[in-house]
């Protein structure tokens, strides 16, 4: 076919004046938009081919994605980043499946997000007498999801919105998952009797206020703290309480520690980081302060030993989260806005902190900067590249342009490139979060380019840029500014693994070192590069920020670079090196 009859956008018909009868299709787009929804993210086919049409044409972004669990992740990012729900638009069946993967980490990691599925006729689901994807979804939802409704009547479509959406984002919030069946989306209605359907929600997202007992007890036992630390967690970065925290931590001088993706909530480089002392807060301080924070396995466990003595603070919007891992000696249930306003009245202007407390934690801090420094110095020029020095290639480029929004993933590349690049505002970092999954990449670029406006750099391993490398597509066709950075040790973890069969197969572990990612840029029309040494690795990414438009690096790394599971080798039952063979 000649390029002359592709249509283009430009061809498309525009959107038909609105007939005398309507759709269900029409009154869930319009009650979307009651609601404040201007963005979708997913992948249409029967049954929601026409709604995504028809969403679009009443003025909601449709961001159409090459597979489901993508377009999840970008409804979740867009939810992280913006404190509203984003909506993932499903089909039936397996595509409902795969959107589901992202709404169920989305609970996990408390994201506000929909997913919205069309849904087969009831009948013969009911009767289990098999019909087109037919599938019992909203059963199939409700265990992995914090709230899950299926509609069947236009009428009941509004309020079934506003539930969703009051579900995902109210106090701890999640993916809800809202059914919608084929009926229902056909269901056709006159226009002036949906048009009085639609009406104004009062208070989305109430307040939740502490009590004052609780703020004050919080007071007293922080105010008798010796080497009191606040642990910063993302739900601080998703409630958007970076000027609350940064008075609390001003007026008190108590350092802090952020967790992964709260690094930024306050800078990393502030004279009251400490993050690089979590050793040194979990064996000595004696009031820990968690603000949004969860004291699960991420605090515990491989990732260090609280002393016997300490007494946990607890910020937290759940009830049910308090005392769910160990006991807090002082909860405060709130939305983390009104807690933290109520905590700093109530403390008092000074506090009893041990003098050495603080600037030990600063003269440990320099130490340990220092030897960071040295050690992405001490291979800066040799090749083939390592981890360490790719990401010291990549340092000062971050460092330069701040406001870049950070995605990252992998094994060796996450927590190399965690502990590599200091964050200097909220909200600037996505990654593998609570679950440490992979398979979250290319929709995160998405949905934080589309949700933010700003330009985003992502740090893929090569095995976790296989998770969702289609949905490079995605990012080339709504020309967004995302640089994809692929680092290439040729496997999971490494890729020097042996064949215990000693066939000829590749090691389970063993990817493609030759593999020249680039070339699948080229291929959607992506600005891409090569980069075989740390100088040209600075250049790329520098050109690639600057052009604001799809790009993809191809980071060759050696193939011993990188170590199995990461930071996590802990967590695999037996390493095999402990068995006798
Ligand atoms: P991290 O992995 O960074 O430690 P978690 O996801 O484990 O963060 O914990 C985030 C916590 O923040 C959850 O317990 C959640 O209930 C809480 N949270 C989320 N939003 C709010 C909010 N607006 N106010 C108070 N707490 C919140
Ligand atoms: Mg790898």
């Amino acid at each position: 076919m000649a390029t002359t009859d592709i249509k283009t956008p430009d061809t498309i018909p525009a959107a038909p004046a609105y007939p005398a009868q309507v759709t269900g299709m029409d009154i869930l787009a319009r009650a979307l938009r009651m609601v404040g929804i201007d963005t979708m993210y997913g992948l249409v086919g029967i049954p929601v081919t026409e709604l995504a049409y028809i969403a679009q044409g009443r003025g909601i972004r449709f961001i159409s994605f090459r597979h489901e669990q993508q377009a999840g992740m970008a409804a979740a990012t867009h939810g992280f980043l913006t404190g509203k729900p984003g909506v993932l638009l499903t089909v039936s069946s397996l595509g409902f499946l795969n959107g589901l993967t992202a709404t169920a980490n989305a609970t996990v990691n408390c994201y506000p997000m929909i997913q919205i599925s069309g849904s087969s006729v009831r009948e013969p689901i009911d009767l289990l007498q098999g019909t087109y994807e037919g599938l019992d979804q909203l059963n199939i939802a409700k265990p992995l999801v914090k709230a899950a409704y299926r509609v069947n009547k236009p009428e009941d479509i509004p309020t079934a919105v506003v539930r969703a959406y009051r579900a995902a984002i109210s106090g701890r919030p999640g993916g809800v998952y809202l059914d919608v069946t084929t009926p229902c989306l056909g269901a056709i209605m006159n226009a002036d009797d949906a048009d009085k359907l639609f009406y104004t929600p009062v208070d989305l997202c109430p307040a939740i206020v502490p009590s004052p007992d609780a703020v004050r007890r919080a007071a007293d036992l922080i105010a008798s703290a010796k080497k009191p630390a606040i642990i910063i967690g993302k739900g601080a970065a998703y409630a958007k309480v970076e000027e609350q925290l940064k008075t609390l931590v001003d007026k008190t001088g108590i350092p802090y520690y952020p967790m992964s993706m709260a690094k930024g909530v306050l800078p990393d480089a502030g004279p009251l980081s400490a993050l690089s002392c979590r050793t040194t807060i979990m064996e000595e301080s004696d009031v820990v302060v968690l603000v949004g924070a969860r004291l699960n396995w991420l605090l515990s466990r491989g990732h260090g030993k609280w002393s016997k003595t300490v007494k946990f603070v607890q910020l937290d919007i759940d009830p049910e989260e308090i005392d769910a891992n160990v006991p807090i000696a002082a909860p405060v249930v709130g939305d983390l806005a009104s807690s933290l306003n109520a905590l700093i009245a109530a403390l008092p202007d000074k506090l009893s902190v041990d003098p050495t407390w603080v600037p030990g934690l600063q003269a440990q801090t320099k130490e340990k900067d220092a030897k960071f420094e040295a050690r992405l110095a001490a291979n800066a020029s040799a090749t083939p590249m390592t981890h360490w020095s790719a990401l010291g290639a990549i340092k000062p480029v971050m460092a330069a342009n701040p406001d870049v929004i950070l995605v990252n993933e992998g094994a060796n590349t996450l927590d190399d490139t965690r502990d590599t690049l200091e964050m200097a505002l909220p909200r600037h970092r996505i990654d593998c979060a609570t679950w440490a999954i992979m398979g979250m990449g290319m929709g995160s670029c998405v949905g934080a380019a589309v949700a933010t406006g700003k330009s985003v750099v992502a740090i893929e391993g090569d095995s976790a840029f296989g998770f969702s490398g289609m949905d490079f597509s995605t990012i080339c066709r709504f020309r967004l500014p995302v640089t994809v950075v692929i680092f290439n040790n040729g496997g999971i973890y490494n890729g020097v693994g042996v064949n215990m069969a000693g066939t000829s197969d590749p090691a389970p572990t063993t990817l493609d070192i030759r593999a020249r990612y680039d070339k699948l840029g080229d291929a959607f029309g992506a600005k891409t590069y090569y980069v075989t040494t740390p100088a040209e690795l600075t250049a790329a990414l520098t050109e690639a920020i600057a052009s604001k438009a799809p790009a993809l690096i191809d980071v060759q790394l050696a193939a011993d670079s990188g170590k199995e599971s990461g930071h996590i080798g802990y967590l695999n039952p037996t390493p095999l090196e402990q068995i006798t063979v």
